[in-house]
Order: C-alpha cells, then sequence, then structure tokens
C-alpha cells in the first residue's frame, strides 16, 4: 500500500503541476546534492533571433541565408525556425531540397540544386572536418564572447557562411539557481552549445558547473560523472537528447512541454514550464519526509 501521506504529496505535487511518475524519486529529490539542467530552452527561452552573419567572398547573405533556410526546412530545431523567419522577413524564397537529414546535436543536411548542404554548429564542424576561414573565426569568437550561438553553412565541404543568433536567459533561472544554492545544492549546466556561450549563461546565472559541447550521446555520461563523484544527481531537461540524461539520473526531471521522449523517460514532469518548480519539488519532498518521521 501507499503511505498515506506520500499519496496525499503526490496529489499535492499535482495540483502545484507536478506529474510524479516515480515516487521514489520524489522522495529522493530532498536528498539531492546537485542539479543538472538542460542549458536551450531550459534555463534559456530557447527563442533564437539571427542577429548577424557572415559570408565568404562570392556568396551574398541573402544567397546564404535563403540556401540555411532550405536546409532547415523541415527541422523542429529553435535554431531552424530562427534561420527560417530570418529567411522570411527579408522576404527571401528558399531553393528546393531534398533528402533532409537531422544530425542529432550537430545540425541537418539536405541535398539543395545538386549540393551537399548543411547547417550546424561547431561539433558539425568537427565531424566534417571543414576549414575555418579567418574571417569566419573571427566572427564565431566575437559572437561567442558575446553569448550568441554560431551555426555554419557548408557547401559541398567548403564553409561558406555563418550565422549569429542570440538567445534570451529566462529570468525565472536566476531565481532558481539562487534558491537551490540556498538548499546546498550544486547547480549545473549541461550543453550541445559552445563552450564560450555556455560560459557566458553559467557567469550571469551564477552556476558553478558546465558541461559545454557535450554530444547528444554523451549527456548522459556527465550525470554519470557526477554520480562517480558520490552525489545524487538531478537532471531537467526536454529535449529528445536529453532522455538518456534524463533516465540516468537519481530524479529525472522533464520540463514544460518537453517531447514525448523526455516525457517517459522522466520520474517528474512539470507541466508549467516553470523552472522555479524544480525548486518547490525539493522543497515539497523535503516537507513530506519530515512529516513521515
Ligand atoms: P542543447 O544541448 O543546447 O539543447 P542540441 O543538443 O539540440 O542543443 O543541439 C546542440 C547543437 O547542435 C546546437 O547548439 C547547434 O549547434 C547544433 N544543432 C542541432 N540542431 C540543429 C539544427 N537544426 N540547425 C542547426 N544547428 C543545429
Ligand atoms: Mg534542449
Amino acid at each position: 500500500a501507499i503511505p498515506l501521506v506520500v499519496a496525499i504529496n503526490t496529489s499535492l505535487a499535482a495540483r502545484n503541476g507536478m506529474l510524479v511518475r516515480d515516487r521514489i524519486a520524489m522522495e529522493e529529490a530532498r536528498n539531492l546534492d546537485a542539479i543538472v539542467f538542460d542549458k536551450t530552452g531550459t534555463l534559456t527561452r530557447g527563442e533564437h533571433g539571427v542577429v548577424d552573419m557572415a559570408t565568404v567572398d562570392g556568396v551574398t547573405e541573402a544567397d546564404a541565408l535563403a540556401l540555411a533556410a532550405a536546409v532547415e526546412r523541415d527541422s523542429e530545431h529553435m535554431i531552424a525556425r530562427a534561420i527560417r523567419e530570418a529567411a522570411e522577413e527579408r522576404d527571401l524564397s528558399a531553393p528546393d531540397a531534398t533528402d533532409f537529414e537531422a544530425i542529432k546535436g550537430r545540425g541537418v543536411r539536405a541535398t539543395v540544386e545538386g549540393n551537399e548542404v548543411y547547417v550546424g554548429g561547431p561539433n558539425l564542424l568537427t565531424q566534417l572536418d571543414s576549414e575555418v576561414p579567418d574571417h569566419l573565426r573571427q566572427f564565431a569568437d566575437e559572437a561567442g564572447e558575446n553569448a550568441r550561438t554560431v551555426v555554419y553553412l557548408v557547401r559541398d565541404g567548403e564553409l561558406i557562411a555563418a550565422f549569429a543568433m542570440a538567445d534570451v536567459i529566462r529570468e525565472e533561472s536566476f531565481r532558481v539557481v539562487e534558491a537551490l544554492h540556498d538548499l546546498g545544492i550544486e547547480v549545473a549546466m549541461l550543453t550541445g552549445d559552445s563552450r564560450d556561450v555556455a560560459d557566458a549563461v553559467a557567469d550571469e546565472l551564477g552556476i558553478e558547473t558546465v558541461f559545454a559541447e557535450v554530444l547528444p550521446e554523451d549527456k548522459d555520461e556527465t550525470v554519470q560523472e557526477l554520480q562517480d563523484q558520490g552525489k545524487l544527481v538531478g537532471m531537467v531537461g526536454d529535449g529528445v537528447n536529453d532522455a538518456p540524461a534524463l533516465t540516468r539520473a537519481d530524479v529525472g526531471i522533464a520540463i514544460g512541454s518537453g517531447t514525448d521522449i523526455a516525457v517517459q523517460s522522466a520520474d517528474v514532469i512539470l507541466v508549467q514550464n516553470n523552472p522555479m518548480d524544480v525548486v518547490r519539488l525539493v522543497k515539497l519532498s523535503k516537507a513530506s519526509y519530515r512529516k513521515m518521521q
């Protein structure tokens, strides 16, 4: 039988927008030593806008943006949406593209006018072994210092443009970090984004532990790394990529309108898409425990 006090607190949790899928995890939340947050869409709004771009000689900004929008046509990633919107704002029509392929945690690929075209972040460049022209490197460095996410356009093996996108830190994130620190909980951030952007966001929020440029298949290893230090670890995420880390964590927390896979991998689902509910969850768990003694 479910102890009465736990049953009560599960419904109390539900009333606070927390769906508890695993009761044990709910109890464990009171003992968490560290909580790892996915950056994009969790600590930040995930609403990117293209704020700047650079191209190589012979490629106009309009051409680059239209080509990138064509490759991103079918992607649901927030970066893809931003690129399509930027192209629309300039009334650019994207050329026809076929053979779309999502490359998890790296970017997308398609065939456009007989060319193999990629759009993606630093992880993609590493995979393609692309050479970065000096002025694009400089553009990317500068963007990174300003906490802007940079994605690249590669056509037939040649890097031809870079786009700088700005995301916004959620107002609530500042309070979440502070409140967790007050509870004695270490706050970590996990992202596939570049080291520069990750450090800038972490600095601003006062987050002490940063895992950047992490590939989707390695996200759960960062959780493991903290567990290997003897810590009880919570993970907060929303994306498909976060699912293995949510499963690995002692308390997996899916936030907001998380993807189905994230929700299925989590122990607790925060329905209201408010990261402050992570703090409420820990406090509720602590309160239940006290009552049970
Ligand atoms: P995060 O870990 O920040 O939630 P993802 O794991 O979804 O981000 O993606 C990691 C990185 O892969 C992004 O920062 C971006 O550089 C690149 N990427 C992923 N999907 C796309 C896409 N559709 N278009 C361009 N870049 C992408
Ligand atoms: Mg994400």
